[in-house]
This record gives C-alpha cells, structure tokens and sequence, in this order.
C-alpha cells in the first residue's frame, strides 16, 4: 500500500483570464464548464498509485478496448467547496465521501485509494484553481472524483489490472434551476434501481446508466423526478433520482433504512444527526407508496423533501403513480423543510456554528 503519494504539479498555460472566469461564474448552471486543471493518480498491479499529478484540464487519449467502455467498471463521488464569509474556502466532510468512495471501490472490485491520498487530491485542486470558487450565495465548487478501469483488454474473467482516478472540479449555481420550487415525483413500478446483492449502496455510474429510462419516463408523466421503490413488491420507497428521501410527521422524520439497495447519503447521515437539535427526532424505517398516500390524506404526513449535495434539500410536492396520485402538505415547500435547509446550508457557508466539526479547511 502507498505510504504518502508525491503530487507533481503542471500548471496550465493556458488558463483562462479573469476576465473570461468572470463571465462564467456569473451563470456557472451545473456540470458545464471546467476549472483549469485535474488530478489524476494511476494504479496497477505490480506498483500500485503512482504517477499522482495535477495537470492542465483536458481529454484524456484511451485504447478503444479500454475496459470501462465495454464493463462500465467506473465509480464516482460528489462534493461540494464553498467560499465562507471571509473569503477562505472548505469542504463540507470529505471524509465521509473517501470513505464512501473505498466502500464503492470494494464492490466494484477496484482498489481502494488511501483516505489522505483522496483528500490531498482535492485540496491541490481547489487550492490551485481557488479563483473558480464562486463567491455569489449559494453557488460552489462542484468536485466530482471518479475512477475509471483503464486496462485495454476484453477478458471478462478478471477485473482490470490498471485503473485511473482523476478530480475535476465544476462551478455550479444550484441543481434545479427556478429556485426552491417543490419537485412532482413519479413511481416507477416498471423499473427498479437495485436490488439486493446489487450494486445501490455504490456510487457506480451504471446505476445512473440503468435510470435514465425511468427519468425519461417520469418526465414524459409530467413529472420532474422519479422515486424508486423496492425491487421485489415495488411498494416500498427507496429513493428519488440521485437523492434520499426524507418523510415528516409533525416533528417526527422518517427516512428509508439503509437496506444495501439504497444510497448512503452524507446529507441524509447529515441530517439524521442534526434533526435533534432543530427540535424533531429522526429515526430509519420503512415507508411505503400506501402510507404516503394515506398520511398526505389524513394530513399526519406534513412534510416531504429528498437531500443530496447537488441540490441540498428540495420538497417535494406532489406524488404520481400508474392508478393515483396525491399532493404533499398544500405542495408548497413546508417549514420542517426550510429549516433544515437553512441550518445546512449555513454550516456549509459559515454562517451557522459547526458543532459536529463537519467543515473542513481547504485554504
Ligand atoms: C450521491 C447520491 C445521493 C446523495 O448522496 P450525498 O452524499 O448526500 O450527496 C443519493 N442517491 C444517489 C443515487 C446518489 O448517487
């Protein structure tokens, strides 16, 4: 195993000025434009990581037999930088996702990469293109770590031999655009994003591979968003997109247990933890589509919102299926909600007191 990995540092000759960074943080959207520069660290079998280095951003040049364009042996990480009150810059428990990342890794049979190693990456990224974080409220810097299987051979009896793990970084406004408008969500009863055994607790590009047809779908029912159920009676609630789901009774919140199927969210650990403190107790169970009906028509069910690091929390206000649909609270965002944003948010941002020491400092 690597003891300590030596970064080498290419900087980018032609980095854009600031004048043209400018004009792309004053509309940044999400995912579309890159800073200047990437890290990429190389694994193989006989030397493990080496070749650690920080490089001007741009295409990488792969053999068409490279393993992950046939296997899809490819996972990712998402977090975000944010620029505090007085101009430093942190990440909000970068921790949690190398330790997620080394969870994914372990199922997809990829090679774990050592937590320091993971979070060095990204503070030589964001130190080095720090200009690209956004100083507008509510914006960042999205980082988005991945590591791809890079052996250029189409055996399938073994995992591949090599592998590339790279950061690049994304200023981003926030995930849907329009604001914090409450999102309509869509039960897929025809298709399901795990199952057990399967790979739903990874964060594996395949899942999203197999989901966009049921996003597809859940837009053409007119809906923004699709929710998933459980593989076997398609009647409990995993989760909605890319996110976790939060259900609140008066005071009391409600998320999907962690069965294997389902995402680890950070916002959603996040919150499972801060939710005492605001007042509320939180607990893991099972909610299913007839309790969701049910509870939203008996008005024991006030509340309902999904988390995640792109779009922090977002309600959700109303629910569609094949043979019903219903409406959350009035569907407009409830104050369970919005206060849980608000408290997350200002950890994030600075403006609220740290106390489970989340917030780590990037420079
Ligand atoms: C990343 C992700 C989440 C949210 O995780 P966070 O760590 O809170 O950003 C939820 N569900 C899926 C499917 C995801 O990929």
């Amino acid at each position: 195993m690597t003891t300590h990995l030596r970064f080498d540092v290419q900087l980018n000759p032609q980095a854009r000025s600031a004048a043209e960074r400018e004009q792309v943080l004053a509309s940044p959207g999400f995912g579309q434009v890159f800073t200047d520069h990437m890290v990429s660290i190389d694994w193989t079998e006989g030397e493990g990581w080496h070749d650690a280095k920080l490089q001007p951003y741009g295409p990488l040049v792969l053999d068409p037999a490279t393993s992950v364009f046939h296997y899809a042996q490819e996972l990712f990480e998402g977090l975000k930088a944010y620029r505090q009150p007085n101009g430093s810059i942190v990440a909000f428990r970068p921790y949690a996702n190398a330790a997620r990342f080394n969870r994914s890794a372990l199922r997809m049979a990829m090679p774990e990469l050592p937590e320091e190693a993971f979070v060095e990456s990204l503070e030589l990224l964001v130190q080095t293109d720090r200009d690209w974080v956004p100083t507008a409220e509510g914006h960042s810097l999205y980082l988005r770590p991945f590591m791809i299987a890079t052996q250029p051979a189409l055996g399938v009896n073994h995992p591949s031999r090599s592998y590339k793990y790279m950061v690049i970084a994304s200023p981003a406004a926030s995930y849907f655009t329009g604001g914090l408008k409450p999102v309509s969500v869509w039960l897929s009863t025809e298709y399901t994003r795990a199952a057990p055994g399967g790979t739903g607790f990874a964060k594996c590009g395949g899942n999203y591979a197999a989901a966009f047809v049921a996003q597809r779908q859940a837009v053409e029912e007119g809906c923004d968003q699709v929710v998933w159920l459980d593989a076997f009676e398609h009647r409990w609630v995993e989760e909605m997109g890319g996110m976790n789901l939060f259900f609140v009774f008066g005071d009391r919140l409600v998320t999907p247990a962690l069965t294997g199927t389902l995402l680890p969210g950070i916002t959603r650990d996040s919150i499972l933890s801060l939710a005492a403190e605001l007042g509320y107790t939180a607990e893991e169970g099972k909610i299913s589509i007839e309790e969701w009906q049910a509870g939203c028509e008996s008005g024991e069910l006030t509340e309902v919102f999904a988390c995640g690091t792109a779009a922090v929390v977002t309600p959700v206000g109303s629910v569609k299926g094949v043979d019903r649909s219903w409406t959350v609270g009035d569907g407009t965002p409830g104050p369970v909600t919005m206060k849980i944003r608000e408290e997350l948010v200002g950890i994030q941002y600075g403006s609220r007191p740290d106390a489970h020491h989340w917030i780590h400092k990037i420079c």
